[in-house]
C-alpha cells in the first residue's frame, strides 16, 4: 500500500504521541494506550511493534485483567541509551552516567586546585572519556553530554563570565561539540539544580519553586509554572546580586551590598576567619557547631538570618510554592533553619508567609549533575520526537 505524504506525516505524529503515552503511563497495555490516545487498537497494535523494533519501548509482565486474557504491559526502554553529565563547581567536578531514567550507572568526583580553563577541560574530557568507557553497549550509545557551570551562560552554550574559576567568554558547548560530536547542553548551576530537584528531588510535586544554590557565591535557579525560566537570554536567576544593604560592602560584581556577600559559603568563612577558624571547611564548622562551640553557632545563625532576608525578598516577587536550599550551605541547615524561618515569619507579609514550604535539597550534591542528566535525557526523547515526526 502506498501512503500519501499526508499519511506518512499522521503516522509519525501518532507513533511520537504513543510513545509519550508509555513513557508518561509506564506500565501499560496496548488496550490503555488506545484509550488514552484516542487511536484505534489496530493503530496502536503496529506503532508499538515500530517502537518495539526500534529498541525504544519493551514488553515486560503481564497487567491485572479486567475480565479477559491479562495483557502484555509496556515499558520505556531505559538502556536504550546513556547520558553523561558533569557538575563543575568552583574546585571540583561530579561526573555521572546514567540510563535513560537518570539511575546512576557510574560516577567520578575529581577535585581540582588549578582553575585555568586548559587544566579544568583536560579534566572534564578525561572525565567523560572514562564515563564512556564504562557505558555498556545499547542501540543509541550515549545520547548527549550536559555540563553545569558556576557561571553565567547565553543561550548558546558560551560560559559568558564564571567569576569564582575567573574564566571569561568560553565556548564550551562548541568545545565539546566538536571533540565529542553529540548534542552538548551547557547551564548554570543553580538553573541545573532547581531542575534536578524538580524532576527527580525535593520539589517533584511542586509548579512554583525556588532553588537557592548557596556555595562560594549565591545563584538562584527558577521554576515558574512547572518550566525552568531563563529570562531573555538566559540570564535570570541573579539574585546573588540583589542589593540588601546600599552602603554595604564592595562586592566584585560592582555594586555594593549584594545578598551574597552575606549568606554565602564565602561570607562564612571569612567570618569564621574571624572567630579563629582561618582555614575552615564548612564541614570542620559543621563539626565545631555540632560540639557547641558557641562562636561558631552564632555565626551560623547570622548567615541564616541574611539568607532568611534575600530568601524573603524572592518569596515577595514569585510566590512559590516551594523554597529549596541547595549547594555547599546545606549542610549546615539544622544551625541555620531556625533564623532562616525566624527571618521569613518576622519579614514576609502575612498572606505571604504561610504557604511556602521550605526546603533542603533531596539530591544533596546531585542536584546539578542530575539537572543536567533531565535536560539530555528530555532533549534525546524530543529530538527523537522529532526525528518521528520529520524523518
Ligand atoms: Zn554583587
Amino acid at each position: 500500500m502506498s501512503q500519501t505524504w499526508n499519511q506518512h506525516v499522521v503516522k509519525k505524529e501518532n507513533k511520537s504521541l504513543v510513545l509519550q503515552t508509555v513513557q508518561q503511563h509506564a506500565p501499560i497495555s496496548r488496550a490503555n494506550i488506545a484509550q488514552v490516545t484516542g487511536l484505534n487498537k489496530g493503530t496502536v497494535s503496529s506503532l508499538i511493534s515500530e517502537l518495539i523494533d526500534e529498541q525504544l519501548i519493551y514488553e515486560s509482565g503481564i497487567g491485572a485483567s479486567s475480565g479477559g486474557r491479562r495483557p502484555v504491559m509496556l515499558l520505556p526502554n531505559e538502556k536504550a541509551g546513556f547520558t553523561i553529565s558533569i557538575g563543575l563547581e568552583v574546585n571540583h567536578m561530579i561526573a555521572v552516567l546514567t540510563d535513560l531514567q537518570g539511575d546512576l550507572i557510574a560516577e567520578k568526583k575529581l577535585p581540582f586546585q588549578t582553575k585555568d580553563v586548559d587544566s579544568v577541560l583536560a579534566l572534564l574530557f578525561a572525565a567523560i572519556d572514562h564515563l564512556k568507557e564504562q557505558a555498556p553497549p545499547s542501540p543509541y550509545g550515549i545520547v548527549g553530554i550536559g555540563v553545569g557551570v558556576p557561571g553565567v551562560v547565553t543561550n548558546e552554550g558560551d560560559i559568558l563570565l564564571a567569576p569564582n574559576l575567573k574564566w571569561k567568554q568560553i565556548p564550551l558547548k562548541q568545545l565539546l561539540s566538536e571533540r565529542y560530536q553529540l548534542p552538548i547542553i551547557i547551564e548554570n548551576e543553580a538553573n541545573a539544580g532547581a531542575y534536578g530537584e524538580k524532576i527527580y528531588g525535593a520539589g517533584k510535586l511542586a509548579n512554583e519553586i525556588i532553588y537557592v544554590s548557596a556555595g562560594i557565591g549565591i545563584g538562584v535557579g527558577l521554576i515558574l509554572n512547572g518550566k525552568l525560566y531563563k529570562g531573555l537570554r538566559g540570564f535570570s536567576g541573579e539574585l546573588g546580586h540583589m542589593t540588601i544593604n546600599k552602603d554595604g560592602e564592595q562586592c566584585r560584581c560592582g555594586n555594593q551590598g549584594c545578598w551574597e556577600l552575606y549568606a554565602s559559603e564565602q561570607a562564612l568563612l571569612d567570618q569564621a576567619k574571624e572567630i579563629g577558624f582561618p582555614e575552615a571547611t564548612v564541614n570542620q564548622l559543621v563539626q565545631a557547631a555540632s560540639q557547641g562551640h558557641t562562636d561558631v553557632l552564632h555565626l551560623f545563625e547570622e548567615i541564616g538570618d541574611y539568607l532568611g532576608v534575600g530568601i524573603t525578598n524572592c518569596i515577595h516577587i514569585f510566590n512559590p510554592e516551594q523554597v529549596i536550599i541547595g549547594n555547599t550551605l546545606q549542610q549546615a541547615m539544622p544551625f541555620m533553619l531556625p533564623s532562616i524561618h525566624k527571618r521569613i515569619e518576622q519579614n514576609a507579609i502575612g498572606f505571604n508567609k504561610h504557604d511556602v514550604d521550605l526546603n533542603v535539597a533531596k539530591l544533596a550534591d546531585y542536584s546539578t549533575v542530575l539537572g543536567m542528566t533531565a535536560f539530555t535525557i528530555e532533549n534525546f526523547f524530543h529530538s527523537t520526537e522529532q526525528a518521528l515526526i520529520h524523518p
